[in-house]
This record gives structure tokens, C-alpha cells and sequence, in this order.
């Protein structure tokens, strides 16, 4: 992996910690907050059940006393009252709510405040924070909750809407207050000096959890990274040798392949001298033998014209053989240069030498001629190899039916595969390669003419113009022999456009 993309990886996971660590702090102070919110509603509705409960009893009596003296903005008929000599005063619930204030204000914790936008008390008048969630209450009674101040002044700040109930009429209808308006407030405020030094704890821990394991992470990513470069230099260096070894293994087979090559063409050349020279002396052999039979046949005695008689069969045998292995030899050493070929026109050529036995036999031969294209090579071998594969369809014919010959060619990717099938007696598989060597037969001389060197010539004349030659067959049904020859390469084409003959 290219070091820029391993740098751009590490960079998106540091983005990756940085925002789960950020989220990770939002969260947290989200929680805190929402702590903070129930809080401050908790306080709030135990002190609306407490002022509903004074509201239901249309407000408390309680001793006058330097903590509870005559309200004097309650305004009732009877606020003051004396029972056995004791004198008491009405604590209504906006009266009771200031009292509990100023005790909890008192104790340095938790502190209330009742308010309201048109309060009958003075000091019942909003702050800032407070009118400003008494307008909003106007259109959406939701509660508020506000962090204010920093460090040891730091506070929540939860305003809750006071609800006009019936309970409530009996000392605010005077104001016009109808039921279910928002009348006031109460402001809870608390203390968030620990909640805060809580959430900063919470962070930090948090913090170093997220560096620790962005440390470790980002470790192994680089160890992972270094290991995987150590390792993509091993295969490199391990490909690089076997490319080497490769290369030089190419050299070698290519080295052996010329020198093959060489011992081939120099065994042909002595195949065809050695086959050539025996020729005399097998010439003279064979016409001493005949000399010889001539001469002394019944003079001597059976054997004798017996053993004569072998020694000729088998100098004319050998002289054929001779022959025949010239007549391979030669597809390699006496050709002619390559050009390009019109199959169809080579076909004919084979078709008018074998003309008479084609008859003879009454033979009929369907060519798909427009399929058989124009190829690169030696027009007179490829014609040969038509004739070699028609003349042995003819010779291997079924004696039950006359023998019906087909040609056609196909293209598939560079080469063309041309086929003729026969109807004759056909091929058993397991003689499907051995019918290609020199020499090779399945039938005996007097079953059929021939010496087994026809198949042997099509293979070399086949394997000689780039090509390769397979037979596949049904005994009983027929044959069907394929050769493939490359396709004319595009500059040839030209050429043969312009002059191909026959
Ligand atoms: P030859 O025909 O002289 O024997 P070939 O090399 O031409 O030699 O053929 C080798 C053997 O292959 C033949 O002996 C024959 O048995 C078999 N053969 C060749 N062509 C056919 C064919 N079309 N149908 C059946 N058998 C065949």
C-alpha cells in the first residue's frame, strides 16, 4: 500500500477519535443537563402540590412571630385572627412559597423564587433570565432550563409556568387571571459548581480513554503498515526471482529447442541420403534375386524356389519401404517456398488424381467449397494432403454402400479446421494415434493395398505448415479426419487478393 494512502487512512481515523471523542463530551453534557432539568421539575412539583394543598384550604393560619408577620399585600377579608389569645395570620400559597424560599435560600442551597410578570408584591418582580422565560412561556409553556455563571458561580437556572386553577381564583381573579393562564413562574436555582467539576472529571476520563486507545490503534495500523511493506518487498523480490528464473529457463528451453531443431533437420537429411544410397544396393539385390529365379526356377530343388521366391518378395517390399520413407523424408527437405493457397483449388487438384477410382467406386463427394479459405503454403503438399485423406476414405469404404466423402472448414480464432468425413468402415479409438506413425496399420497387405506411411505424410505435411491433425470416428459408421491450418495473417491476405492461383 502506497504511503500516502496509508497517511490518508491514519488521518481519517484521528478525524474518527476526534469526533467520537467530541460526541462522547456532547453526550455527556447532554446527560448532565437532563439530570439537571429533572431536578429542577422535581423541585418545582412538590412545590406546586404544596402551594395546591394551602390553595385548597383557601390559604393556612399560623402564629404571628418575627418569621411570620401580617402579609401585607394579602388582601382578604380575613387575614388576621385571634383564637384563645393567640394571634394568627393567613399564609396563602404565594405567601407560604416565599417563606420556604427564604428558608431554602437561607440553608445556601437550592433557592426558589416566585414571580410573575404582574406581581402583587414587589419584590416578586422577575430578574432578566426570569422575563425573559416568562415571555416565552407566553407561547410555549415548556420548561427552561439554563446553565449560567462559571466555576464556583456556576448554576442551573429551571423555570416551570405557574397555571391559573380554580383554587387559584379565589385571590387572583381580582387581576383578571382567567383559568389556565400562565400566571407566574417559579425559578428553581441550583448550585452546578459539582455537576460541572463532574462533567470536566467525565471528560477527562474520557479523554484519556480515547488517547489510549487511539495510541494503541494507531500503533498497530503503523506495525500492520511496516509488516505489510516488509511483506510486498519478500513477493517483489520473490517474483523478481522467478521472473529471473523464468527468463532463464525460456533461454534455456529456447537454446534446446535450436539445438533440437538442428538434430531433426540433420537426422531428415540423413534419413533421405541413407534411404537414397541403400536404393542401389537394394536394386542390385533384388535383380540377382530375380536373376537367379529366373534362371534356376525348378532346377533346384522346392525349397530352394521357395526361399527365392521369399528373398525377392522381400527385396521388393523393402524397395516400396525405401520409397515411402523418401517420400516422407522429403516433405522437409524438397518443398516448395510457401504462397498463398486457395484450399478449394488444391482440393481439386487432389479430386482430378484420384478422378478415375472415384469412379470406379462410384463416389460421391460434397464440398462446402465457400468454406474453404485461402491459406499460407505449399500448394503442392496441401493438395497432397487432400488426396492422401480422400484416397484412404475411398480405400477404407464399407463394401455395403457406396462411399460418400464430405469437406468443409471452419474458422475458430486463428486457425481454420478443415474436416472431411467418410462413411466407410471407420476406426476403432484406440488406434486414433498410432494410425499417424510411420509404418503403422491396421490391416494386413491382403485385406489392403498400402504400406501405413499416407497418415504419417499428412501429419508432417500438417505439423509443417503450423497445424495439427486428429481423427475421431464410429467403427462401423465412419470417419472423420481434422487438420487445422493458421489463418492467413492480414499483410498475405493483400497479396492474395491481388494474385491468388490455383
Ligand atoms: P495405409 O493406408 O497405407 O495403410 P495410412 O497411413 O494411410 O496407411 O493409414 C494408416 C491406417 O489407418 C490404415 O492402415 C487404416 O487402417 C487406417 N485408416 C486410414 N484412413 C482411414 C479411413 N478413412 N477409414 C478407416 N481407416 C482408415
Amino acid at each position: 500500500m502506497p504511503l500516502v494512502i496509508f497517511t490518508l487512512i491514519l488521518l481519517a481515523w484521528t478525524l474518527v477519535a476526534c469526533l467520537s471523542a467530541y460526541s462522547n463530551h456532547a453526550q455527556m453534557k447532554q446527560n448532565f443537563h437532563a439530570l439537571a432539568r429533572e431536578r429542577g421539575q422535581s423541585l418545582f412539583d412538590l412545590m406546586e402540590v404544596t402551594r395546591e394543598w394551602n390553595a385548597r384550604h383557601g390559604g393556612i393560619y399560623a402564629p404571628v412571630s418575627s418569621q411570620n408577620q401580617p402579609n401585607p399585600f394579602l388582601d382578604v377579608p380575613k387575614r388576621d385572627l385571634k383564637a384563645d389569645g393567640l394571634d394568627l395570620t393567613m399564609v396563602n400559597p404565594a405567601y407560604m412559597t416565599r417563606q420556604i424560599s427564604e428558608i431554602a435560600n437561607s440553608r445556601g442551597g437550592i433557592a426558589f423564587h416566585i414571580t410573575s410578570r404582574k406581581p402583587i408584591r414587589p419584590a416578586n418582580a422577575p430578574d432578566e433570565w426570569e422575563s425573559m422565560a416568562l415571555k416565552a412561556f407566553e407561547t410555549d409553556r415548556t420548561p427552561f432550563l439554563e446553565q449560567t455563571g462559571t466555576g464556583a458561580d456556576a448554576q442551573f437556572r429551571f423555570m416551570a409556568p405557574l397555571i391559573v386553577k380554580e383554587s387559584c381564583l379565589n385571590c387572583h381573579a381580582a387581576q383578571a387571571y382567567k383559568l389556565g393562564d400562565v400566571r407566574g413562574g417559579i425559578s428553581v436555582t441550583m448550585p452546578a459548581a459539582s455537576t460541572l467539576a463532574a462533567i470536566e472529571r467525565e471528560t477527562m476520563r474520557m479523554l484519556v480513554q480515547h488517547a489510549a486507545a487511539y495510541i494503541v490503534i494507531s500503533g498497530l495500523m503503523v506495525l500492520l503498515y511496516l509488516r505489510a511493506q516488509a511483506h510486498i518487498q519478500t513477493l517483489d523480490e520473490t517474483a523478481r526471482i522467478q521472473e529471473d528464473l523464468v527468463r532463464k529457463r525460456t533461454q534455456e528451453l529456447l537454446e534446446a529447442n535450436a539445438a533440437l531443431g538442428r538434430s531433426n533437420s540433420e537426422l531428415e537429411q540423413f534419413a533421405y541420403a541413407v534411404s537414397h544410397d541403400l536404393q542401389e544396393p537394394l536394386r542390385m539385390v533384388a535383380s540377382y534375386v530375380q536373376l537367379l529365379g529366373r534362371r534356376y526356377q525348378s532346377k533346384l530343388d522346392e525349397d530352394a524356389d521357395a526361399f527365392i521366391g521369399y528373398a525377392s518378395d522381400g527385396a521388393k517390399r523393402m524397395q516400396q519401404m525405401i520409397t515411402d520413407l523418401l517420400d516422407f523424408s522429403r516433405v522437409q527437405t524438397k518443398s516448395d517456398p510457401f504462397q498463398p493457397v486457395a484450399m478449394d483449388k488444391t482440393l481439386d487438384l487432389a479430386l482430378g488424381n484420384l478422378d478415375l477410382v472415384l469412379k470406379e467406386t462410384q463416389s460421391s463427394i460434397e464440398a462446402d467449397r465457400a468454406s474453404l479459405p485461402v491459406v499460407y503454403g505449399d500448394k503442392g503438399q496441401l493438395s497432397r494432403l487432400f488426396q492422401n485423406l480422400i484416397g484412404n476414405a475411398v480405400k477404407y469404404r464399407d463394401p455395403s454402400r457406396a462411399p460418400h466423402i464430405s469437406i468443409k472448414a471452419a474458422r475458430q480464432e486463428g486457425f481454420w479446421t478443415i474436416t472431411v468425413e467418410d462413411n466407410g468402415i471407420g476406426i476403432e479409438p484406440q488406434h486414433f494415434e498410432r494410425i499417424f506413425r510411420v509404418f503403422q496399420r491396421l490391416h494386413g497387405r491382403g485385406t489392403y493395398e498400402g504400406n501405413g506411411i499416407g497418415l504419417a505424410i499428412c501429419k508432417k505435411i500438417v505439423e509443417r505448415h503450423g497445424g495439427r491433425i486428429w481423427v475421431d470416428s464410429k467403427p462401423g459408421q465412419g470417419t472423420r479426419f481434422h487438420f487445422t491450418l493458421p489463418v492467413l495473417p492480414e499483410g498475405k491476405a493483400r497479396e492474395t487478393n491481388k494474385s491468388a492461383k490455383p
